[in-house]
């Protein structure tokens, strides 16, 4: 039998790190999209990555403006900027696996200060628009990207937290051996029948870790 490393981290971003979709805060502010748009694109049928390419391509917004926009309306949820050296601490590797964009996701963590492994988008403003690459990702979806991480420590060793809120995730929940789960990713563990706890707070999953490692002091 192969021997438990310990515990390890993965993490969507939007709506999961944050409180709100950040894409889809900004596309919606700034009136690139409405909100029939953007629910339609919340179908287990599309993929992230071809809304997020389509839809910026029309966002005529500089860096600084998008920079301003995180700086001043995103919010952390709550125990986030906490949880990053929580993890670091408790040798608890930490991943952050996004269909969003660089062009948002670097001022947020930035202003939280926090620096861990992390596959975003590559945004680029060309012409009026925002041209979005995902490198990373080459010839895979990200669904099933996302699943590739989680699978990648478990075959390393560890057991696998796993956060996150949209239909995205929802192959990489079923492949975490515990699930934090906001919005629509916990009502669909719900109805298939994976365990799954919802995400309010970091703080909760890093009390989870403490006891799972054996760490005093936390409650
Ligand atoms: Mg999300």
């Amino acid at each position: 039998m192969k021997r438990i490393k310990g515990w390890a981290a993965v993490s969507d971003f939007d709506g999961t790190i944050t409180l709100r979709d950040v894409g889809d805060h900004i596309l919606l502010h700034y009136g690139f999209a409405d909100r029939k748009t953007i629910e339609a694109s919340y179908s287990l049928r599309v993929r992230v990555e071809d809304f997020m390419r389509r839809a910026f391509s029309r966002v005529g917004l500089s860096e600084k403006a998008i920079a301003d926009f995180v700086i001043k309306k995103v919010k952390a949820r709550p125990g986030f900027a906490a949880f990053a050296p929580f993890c670091a601490g408790a040798g608890v590797p930490l991943e952050i696996v996004s269909g969003g964009v660089d062009l948002y996701a670097g001022p947020f963590l930035r202003k939280h200060g926090v620096k861990v492994r992390s596959f975003f988008g590559r945004a680029r403003l060309v012409g009026g628009g925002i041209k979005i690459t995902y490198p990373f990702l080459r010839r895979s979806e990200l669904s099933s990207f996302k699943a590739s991480r989680v699978l990648r420590f478990r075959k390393a060793g560890y057991k696998v937290v796993f956060f996150g809120d949209g239909p995205n995730d929802l192959k990489a929940a079923k492949l975490a051996h515990k699930v934090y789960a906001a919005g629509r990713l916990y009502r669909l563990c719900r109805e298939r029948g994976i365990p799954v706890s919802r995400l309010t707070d970091f703080e909760k999953a890093a009390r989870f870790l403490a006891a799972e490692l054996g760490l005093p002091g936390r409650r």
